[in-house]
């Protein structure tokens, strides 16, 4: 039961419960009749949340990974630049799951599959694949397909939801669920049309040569896709079945290709670094070590550094932080840096008890790469186990004011704030995390509780009181809006 069938079963539940009687007992969005819909931007991003939420929270293959999240995100940034809609808000999140697959929800949340990242052979078959996804979003085809699903009866999609809710607890049972009370219906749904995937195609290739990549690794990834299933191990059905491959789409991608001259685009540091960490995840630590030991005696390693890193990363997994140290050590004395392998390096010397070591190399590296989110939480994390409690507050406070969109900066800042006993500011904090992750009822809640805090000073109660006000303003407008 492939995870893209339980995350489809997701959306459609979703669906479901928002145009449904279900909804009395429920805080998920209505959509009205379900059947010809018209999907608003602003109810697709707010459907897109909720399922991106449900996944955060349910999907066992979910990886929260801020680095691989950050690279995805920073690829997938510079395609949707390119694209049709460079204003369209989009957010990639990486999923571990062998399956070779990449797929787009409401609200440009693309979910991309370890699988997918190592099976492609450099960067701009990757690229290729998500501005094919991204192009499915940008031209709206989530919302027209839903908009045309007269003929799925509602009786079958609602035996779905209720099997979800059923089964929430657990994925497993609710994918077995969801295949049979369901037969073909997520299938047929989820599966773009022809004409869809044509589209995408033709845009996608669009995005992909403005966006300065090889335009030919679209028909080059998708031929071999098609000609190697088996060499995949079997792992290619679920985008073959979700994007179905003809020879005419191929041949449609080649004809584009032959007006553009040859284009040599050489792969970014953070792809390489990327696949050796998703790689050095594989399997047992152990296993993960001897691969990458047997790369480099092989001398079979391209590039030898990421090979290093990935190796670093396997003997961090197996807690031996002092060849991880070494390791790194040897890469950084002789490669430009970046911040997933100073990262690395920093928490092995922390590891290894070398505490203000560690912070400096983070620092340091802060310096040089001042988006770099991952080592952001790293430090803040490290200043507060290492209890400096008012400078990782300091810290986190310029943080959330360079940028106020990023969840996991206001956990961090509820963490520290719990620390040193700010308890109005802690679950102040956590209002903030849970707008972002598009829980407005649980923020009014936190508000709330924060209200309650005894011994608050003015300031901080009038800000509370303030902020409540706006939240509840927007649940009522949101009310308004069903
Ligand atoms: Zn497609």
């Amino acid at each position: 039961m492939g995870k893209a069938n339980r995350i489809a079963a997701l959306i459609l539940a979703a669906l479901m419960l928002a145009g449904s009687p279900v909804q009395a007992q429920s805080d998920l969005p209505e959509l009205g009749d379900a059947a010809g819909v018209d999907l608003s931007l602003r109810t697709e991003r707010r459907i897109g949340q909720e399922i991106m939420d449900e996944i955060r929270q349910r999907e066992p293959s979910y990886l929260d990974d801020p680095e691989i999240e950050a690279y995805l995100n920073q690829l997938g940034g510079r395609l949707v630049a390119a694209s049709p809609e460079p204003g369209l808000g989009f957010y990639f999140f990486p999923l571990q799951d062998p399956m070779i697959n990449a797929f787009a929800m409401f609200g440009g949340y693309v979910g991309v599959n370890s699988g997918l990242i190592l099976a492609v052979q450099n960067e701009s078959e990757l690229a290729g694949v998500l501005a094919h996804e991204i192009s499915h979003v940008t031209q709206r085809h989530l919302a027209r397909i839903l908009e045309k699903q007269k003929q799925v009866s509602t009786a079958s999609l609602l035996a779905m939801a209720a099997a979800l809710l059923a089964a929430r607890s657990n994925a497993d049972l609710a994918g077995a669920a969801m295949t049979s009370a369901t037969a073909g219906a997520a299938q047929a749904q989820l599966g773009f049309s022809r004409d869809f995937e044509r589209e995408a195609d033709r845009v996608g290739f669009q995005i992909l040569e403005k966006a300065g990549f090889d335009v030919r690794s679209m028909s080059t990834f998708f031929a071999r896709l098609q000609r190697a299933t088996r060499s995949y191990e079997n792992n290619a059905p679920v985008y073959l079945r979700t994007h179905p491959l003809n020879v005419e789409r191929i041949s449609d991608m080649q004809n584009r290709e032959v007006e553009l001259p040859y284009r040599q685009v050489p792969d970014s540091m953070d792809f390489h670094l990327v696949r050796a960490k998703l790689q050095a995840m594989r399997g047992t630590p152990v296993e993960a070590e001897s691969h990458f030991r047997t790369l480099l005696q092989e001398q079979k390693a391209a590039p030898v550094w990421a090979a290093q890193y990935g190796l670093a990363v396997a003997l961090a997994r197996q807690k031996n932080w002092r060849d991880a140290e070494q390791v790194l050590a040897e890469v950084r004395g002789k490669r430009a840096l970046s911040p997933m392998i100073e990262r690395l390096y920093a928490e092995s010397r922390i590891h290894r008890g070398d505490v203000s070591g560690g912070l400096a190399v983070l620092k340091e590296a802060l310096g040089r790469f001042p988006n770099a989110s991952a080592l952001v939480y790293s430090y803040a994390e490290l200043l507060l186990q290492a209890g400096r409690l008012e400078e990782a507050q300091r810290f986190l406070d310029a943080q959330v004011q360079r940028t106020s969109q990023d969840d996991r900066l206001y956990l961090l800042q509820a963490k520290v704030h719990a620390a040193r006993g700010r308890f109005a500011q802690q679950h102040r904090a956590l209002a903030e995390a849970y707008l972002l992750r598009g829980q407005l009822p649980a923020a009014i809640e936190q508000l709330e509780i924060a209200q309650k805090v005894k011994g608050t000073d003015f300031y901080e109660l009038s800000a509370i009181d303030a902020r409540l006000r706006q939240l509840k303003r927007r649940q009522q407008d949101e009310a308004k809006d069903k």
